[in-house]
């Protein structure tokens, strides 16, 4: 029977079209083609091969197959289509993906540039005539012989070496030829190698758990989990198991949540394996599409065996992986979104186990998705409870902000006395200071000032959500509505509804109590230029600057040894949105925030300022009780059957016509809730917490399924069978993270 292939074809727009495969041409997914377009010749991917479709048009033929083999490996096209499958999202989007658009598409081949090579070394006679004749070609042929006899034409002076070298090529002596050079996107920096560290106890106990991890039944090693708190030295336990595969002929792969954000981390591994540098290949965003392609193809060829990159990472076309490391496993900049709106630390563990690679995902606060799998057994668990460096964790104070806006007569106070009164004392000594500032989501529940309520939903426990043009509280994941309360139903006080500050506001008021500090603020208003970051963390580093204030941004893996102080200004401001997830990430804020704080010779000190001062996520931060704060949560989460319990997906339809967005959902919401498969919880349709963003109206329902599989199978077979009409986009994000 005949076949035909649906082709990616190369160019901006990324169209895509089916062809007929020529009898014989072994065309196999991933591989790339020429097809014939419009009255042109073009080239594109292949993404699908199959029978040929039903249409009225008449398919023409493949006209080559450019490279026999394909782009990706077998195994990348199994995680593909497990992609697809699970994450309801058409293969085309999932190759694109796969192959960044620099690898796919012509215009991006390689660099090479004219290099001028000896070939003959000349006779002292003619060589004293070349000397006085030609004084050029001799420079030049010395220049060779002092650079073992090859040397590019840029370094030989350029366009002004062109004469003299192509002279000596007509003599014999040298030739000339196109060599590919690699472009290296730290081609400007230098890294010092480092050694080593003698691991401690704990370290070694690590590091051999993931050199021989326990295994499943079927032999492929269990995913680790690596629980170690902040400082406790799992970096260097990374390096050491990476080093180790590496001896073993084994490639490496490294996840970090955010190049930017993380640049510490990078520099570690770069140093460390300094004198390997061609083997370590960085993917991330900023890179050039000239350099991906390079990155890419040297990870593809064997020459790069480590790669660090960010989420999309996970697809780097390694071979004979042994080791795949996740670090910050818990990070939600792991979750892709935009389809195909993927889980790199899911793909991370689902690619070790296609692989038989080792997985490592590494947090000081790990994810109670991962948390759960150890105590099921399906993850093992390993454990750093010292800081390697062996400094004490750093003293959390908590400050109740409900005492201190009755002492400061002020519904929202910033900064509490006992705050800016230890800013004073660090910035005399010359300490430096971290403001942290919790970045206020755009769903506003109601919390009352004076006694610290908040409006909660009685069926699901998340605070409820104003939304002020309909007058309505509604809870976004069953969609109970209620009427905003005039007065605290805790309390009495009609202060309930209360106005927020941001970061730049923030920034004016601390200048103003300390005018003499040196501010900088990091959120991402401030942070657009390109390293930007790197820059301000630099001064920082550099003692040019005496307090930051920022949002999470700053709560990663920075290091600073002279930070002794660090402020959370508003624990709260995190705490009750509409998200069950909310509790948990306040709990990983704070603790990743009270890590930065103490880091050196010097004691840290934490203040963290509430509204809420008995949640638990700042008691159990406050206690470093990861445990304590893990086992309550999944308490809650089992009871209201969220999370790792079961599966939480959101559908959502945004138009620019609001009508067109809510119609189309309540449609699907009918064909969803026919034929439902049992376990299956379908929400209500109802806007979105964000109710409008670029101009396009939102709306959405969650679904909720203890089966992974019943879920996306049920939401495939409708979405299938409902086209979205031209004005509404229809998203799906399957174990979603964000619910705005
Ligand atoms: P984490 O990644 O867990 O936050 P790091 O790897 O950043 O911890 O380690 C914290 C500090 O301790 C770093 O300065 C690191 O160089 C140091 N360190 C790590 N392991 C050791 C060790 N075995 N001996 C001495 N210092 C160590
Ligand atoms: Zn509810």
């Amino acid at each position: 029977m005949q076949q035909s292939a649906r082709v990616l074809i190369d160019g901006p727009s990324e169209l895509v079209f089916d062809y007929l495969i020529p009898e014989g041409m072994p065309v196999q997914l991933g591989c790339r083609v020429r097809i014939p377009l419009r009255a042109k010749d073009s080239t594109g991917t292949v993404l699908e091969v199959g029978p040929v479709p039903d249409s009225k048009f008449t398919l023409r033929p493949l006209k080559a197959l450019i490279d026999p083999e394909p782009l990706i490996t077998p195994q990348l096209m199994k995680l593909g289509r497990w992609i697809a499958d699970y994450y309801v999202a058409p293969l085309e989007q999932v190759m694109r993906a796969l192959l960044p658009e620099s690898v796919r598409q012509d215009a991006h081949s390689e660099k090479t540039q004219k290099v001028v090579e000896l070939v003959q070394t000349p006779s002292e006679e003619e060589r004293e005539k070349l000397a006085k004749r030609a004084p050029k070609q001799h420079i030049l042929f010395k220049q060779l012989e002092a650079n073992d006899g090859k040397m590019s034409l840029k370094d030989l002076g350029g366009s002004s070496a062109s004469a003299p070298a192509q002279a000596l090529a007509k003599k014999g002596v040298v030739r000339i030829l196109d060599e590919a050079v690699r472009r290296n996107p730290d081609e400007d920096q230098e890294f010092l190698e480092s050694k080593p560290l003698q691991l401690n106890p704990e370290q070694a106990v690590a590091l051999k758990t993931i050199l021989s991890p326990p295994k499943h039944d079927s032999g492929i090693p269990k995913p680790i989990l690596l629980h170690g708190v902040t400082g406790s030295g799992k970096t260097e336990v990374y390096l050491q198991a990476v080093q180790s595969n590496l001896d073993q002929g084994k490639s490496a792969l490294v996840l970090i949540p955010e190049i930017s954000l993380t640049p510490q981390t990078v520099q570690r591994f770069k140093s460390r394996f300094a004198a390997l540098q061609d083997q370590v290949a960085v993917l991330h965003s900023h890179l050039s599409q000239g350099e991906r392609f390079d990155e890419w193809h040297r990870i593809r060829n064997g020459e790069a065996r480590i790669v660090i990159g960010a989420r999309s990472a996970i697809f780097a076309p390694l071979t004979q992986l042994g080791i795949i490391i996740v670090d910050e496993e818990h990070e939600n900049t792991y979750k892709q979104e935009t389809s195909p709106r993927y889980h790199g630390r899911d793909l991370a563990v689902l690619r070790g186990h296609f692989e038989s690679a080792t997985v490592v995902l590494g947090s000081a606060t790990p994810s109670l998705e991962s948390y759960q799998n150890t105590r099921i057994g399906k993850y093992s668990l390993v454990k750093l409870l010292q800081r390697a460096d062996s400094q004490a964790m750093p003293i959390m104070r908590v400050l109740d902000m409900r005492i201190e806006a009755q002492k400061q007569k002020s519904k929202l106070p910033v900064l509490s006395d006992r705050l800016r009164s230890s800013m004073d004392k660090k910035l005399e000594q010359g300490e430096q200071i971290i403001l942290f500032l919790n970045r206020r989501g755009f769903a506003r529940s109601l919390q009352c000032p004076p006694c610290g309520h908040v409006i909660e939903c009685q069926h699901c426990a998340i605070p409820l959500t104003y939304h002020r043009t309909e007058e309505r509280l509604i809870c976004h994941m069953c969609g109970y509505q209620a009427l905003p309360p005039k007065k605290c139903p805790s309390c009495g006080d009609e202060a309930i509804m209360f106005q927020g500050y941001g970061t730049q506001k923030v920034e004016e008021i601390i200048q103003k109590v300390f005018p003499q500090a040196r501010l900088a603020r990091i959120d991402a208003d401030t942070m657009r230029r390109k390293n930007a970051l790197r820059d301000t963390l630099n001064k920082f580093k550099a003692r040019k600057i005496d307090i930051i204030i920022g949002t999470q941004m700053i709560a990663k893996g920075l290091h600073f040894p002279n930070v002794t102080l660090v402020g959370v200004l508003n624990a709260d401001l995190g705490l009750h949105v509409p998200d069950f997830r909310a509790g948990e990430r306040t709990f990983q804020l704070l603790t990743q925030v009270a890590g930065r704080a103490g880091r050196g010779e010097l004691e840290g000190e934490v203040i963290v300022q509430t509204f809420t001062p008995h949640s638990p996520s700042v008691q159990y931060a406050r206690h470093h009780d990861f445990d304590g704060y893990a086992d309550q949560e999944l308490e809650f989460r089992q009871q209201f059957a969220y999370p790792p319990f079961a599966h939480c997906a959101l559908l959502g339809t945004r138009s620019n016509h609001e009508r067109r967005a809510e119609f189309t959902l309540e449609n699907l919401h009918k064909r969803l809730s026919k034929n439902l498969p049992s376990g299956i919880e379908l929400g209500e349709p109802m806007p979105s917490p964000l109710t409008r963003a670029h101009g396009q109206f939102r709306y959405q329902l969650m679904l909720k399924s203890h089966s992974a599989r019943a879920l996306h199978r049920h939401v495939q077979s409708v979405l299938k069978a409902t086209p979205a009409p031209d004005d509404v986009t229809i998203i799906f994000d399957m174990d979603s993270l964000s619910f705005m």
